[in-house]
């Protein structure tokens, strides 16, 4: 699998430590069970799907891919913007 960093080019994926689903994360003040289906329970989609990669062996950055999960075509790919990626 293949992923462009925006700065970088395209890099083979084993340059890329996966973080997981770009999710929005929920309010300070949410219930514990909104919190509990945040942390723990994913969907497992067929199709394109948002998540963190970060380019660990390459320039350093946090980029948001959008992926297909059922081919595995990088859709996307932009840099986070400060503290988004938290
Ligand atoms: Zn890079």
């Amino acid at each position: 699998m293949r992923i462009t960093c925006p700065l970088c080019g395209e890099r083979d994926r084993r340059e890329f430590y996966y973080r997981g689903a770009a999710l929005a994360a929920p309010a300070e003040g949410d219930s514990p069970e909104v919190w509990h289906a945040h942390v723990h329970l994913r969907d497992n989609p067929a199709g394109p799907v948002e998540e963190w990669w970060y380019h660990q062996q390459g320039c350093g950055s946090w980029i948001r891919v959008r992926r297909d999960t059922a081919s595995h075509e990088m859709l996307a790919a932009q840099l986070a913007t400060s503290g988004e990626e938290g």
